[in-house]
């Protein structure tokens, strides 16, 4: 190991890192060699309290603080991040498995950007005038209070960063909770806000499995909660929330449609597909898994992607060279394995990968499937790693009402060289975030979240700002009242 991945502590509360070893202890495996690279304590009732004391007692005085002055520590955050990017991206492939390929543009520079973004925005966060005759209103943007976080295992730095940076712009505290699977990087996150002037106790990281994060989510005290993770959890957190009708943004999981019209530019098209099922071993929510191809172009579209597919480079995430990493987790490839054992047994085509690789790690290479149709399993539940699903289709009214056809709407991609259609398209597609002759950008500057089951709420943009504050109206009259009696 070149590089120390053991925390300080399993929880970072009120500025400094804390420990309580009689936590259940959890093991951080390095997906590449399954080796335990660490281990962290779950967070015990004690650890809960303190995280929320602390944030709770901090955040008035946060709020106070005048945008700018806000903005200022989380740019300077931004800039930290950055100037650690080597580091933070080595230990996010540490975390995750992923290539540092990958890590080193995609983790913390996205972190840094949303810290940045919001950093900016900070200062020019208002209300409104609205005059009403003599009289007026105003509105004041206010925070919401105490936010917990909860994050999924794929993005560790940047689900950390994405929560943390539209809270803190508005002026509330954040406790968050990584998934236990990825416990590392969001401590580093923390500890460099506190070093970028981040008051104690604003963002607290404590680490544990589900229950940790049922335990914050209940709290009387919260009034937010978000969380970055699958539809069954979005379901149960939505609901504990709704319990003290606290405020809540869901960023849930997909099976998102990506169709491939004839008239596309097919290297582009290809190079879609491969981003928008492999890239990070296909761990991406916003995956375009269900590929709708139209027949015409469907057997060239499937050998231009398999002789590309031969440019994957398996092995070491922490080399350079290589642009493929491994699964998270056994339990993860195990769930994979299991979709691509009822792949073939429901009758779809192995057009390549499939079966697991023969080296330590839980490596599992591209797999594509062909002659999908839309009942198969495959088709319909995410699976949450590196399997592509290509489908059959004739004409746009059909592949629009076929790709609209189940509960999850997070995203939706269209290559095509007509552009009325391209727009036609994506305005009859029923996802939150769509892509026209593109897949999986996502840039702090444009709003990212799900329609329909995979999600409530955006993150990112200045549409986040919405769902990390509250306006309070305050009606003034100018001259008297006049009363019936
Ligand atoms: P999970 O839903 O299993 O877990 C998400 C987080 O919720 C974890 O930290 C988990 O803890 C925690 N959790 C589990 N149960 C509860 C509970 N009852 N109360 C509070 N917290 C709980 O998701 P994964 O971690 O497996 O991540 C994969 C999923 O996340 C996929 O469905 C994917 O689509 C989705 N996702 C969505 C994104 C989006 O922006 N829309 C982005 C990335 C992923 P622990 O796991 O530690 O037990």
């Amino acid at each position: 190991m070149r590089y120390d991945t053991q925390p300080t502590a399993s929880h970072f509360i009120n500025g400094a890192y804390v420990e309580d070893s009689a936590g259940a202890p959890i093991d951080v495996i390095y997906p590449a060699t399954g080796a335990v690279i660490g281990r962290v304590y779950a967070a015990t009732p004690a650890i809960i309290e303190q995280a929320l004391t602390s944030a709770k007692a901090a955040q008035a005085d946060w709020a106070a603080r005048s945008g700018t002055e806000r903005g200022r520590v989380l740019r300077r955050a931004a800039d930290l991040i950055r100037a650690r990017n080597e580091a933070l991206s080595v230990l996010e492939t540490y975390d995750t498995g992923k290539p540092i390929q990958e890590t080193s543009v995609a983790d913390a520079t996205s972190g840094a950007d949303a810290l940045e973004y919001f950093g900016g925005l900070a200062g020019s966060l208002t209300g409104e005038h609205i005059q009403l005759g003599q009289d007026w209103a105003y509105t004041r943007r206010e925070p919401l209070g105490l936010c917990v976080g909860i994050g999924a295992w794929n993005y560790p730095t940047q689900i950390a960063c994405w929560k943390a940076a539209p809270a803190l712009a508005c002026g509330n505290a954040l406790v968050f909770k990584p998934s236990e699977t990825t416990p590392l990087c969001a401590l580093k996150i923390a500890e460099i806000l506190v070093e970028a002037g981040l008051p104690p106790g604003v963002f607290n990281v404590v680490n544990g499995a589900g229950a940790v994060g049922g335990a914050l989510v209940a709290d009387p005290r919260v009034d937010k909660v978000t969380l970055t993770g699958s539809v069954p959890t979005g379901r149960k957190v939505y609901a504990a929330a709704a319990e003290g009708i606290r405020h809540v943004t869901m960023e849930l999981g997909g099976k998102s449609p990506l169709i491939i019209f004839d008239d596309a530019d097919l290297e582009n098209a290809v190079g879609g597909a491969i981003l928008g099922n492999f890239y990070s071993s296909g761990q991406i929510c916003s995956n375009g898994t269900r590929v709708f191809v139209q027949r015409g172009i469907k057997e060239v579209f499937l050998a231009r992607l398999t002789e590309r597919l031969k440019g994957v480079v398996m092995g070491d995430p922490q080399d350079p060279e290589v642009n493929f990493g491994p699964m998270v987790s056994a339990a993860q490839r195990e769930i994979v394995q299991g979709y691509i054992a009822k792949g073939a047994a429901e009758g779809a085509r192995l057009v390549c990968g499939g079966a697991p690789e023969d080296r330590p790690g839980f490596f599992l290479p591209p797999t594509v499937f062909a002659d999908v149709t839309d009942d198969m399993a495959i088709a319909r539940e995410e699976i949450f790693g590196p399997v592509m699903a290509v489908l059959d289709f004739d004409d746009e009214a059909e592949v629009l009402a076929r790709a609209n056809a189940t509960e999850f709407g997070l995203s939706a991609g269209v290559f095509t060289r007509d552009i009325s259609r391209a727009h036609r398209m994506i305005a009859g597609l029923e996802a939150g975030t769509c892509f026209i002759n593109s897949y999986n950008d996502a840039p702090v500057e444009m709003p990212f979240g799900g329609a329909k089951q995979s999600g409530v709420g955006r993150e990112n943009a200045k549409a986040a700002i919405a769902h990390y504050s509250q306006l309070k109206s305050v009606y003034v009259r100018m001259g008297d009242v006049e009363a019936p009696y």
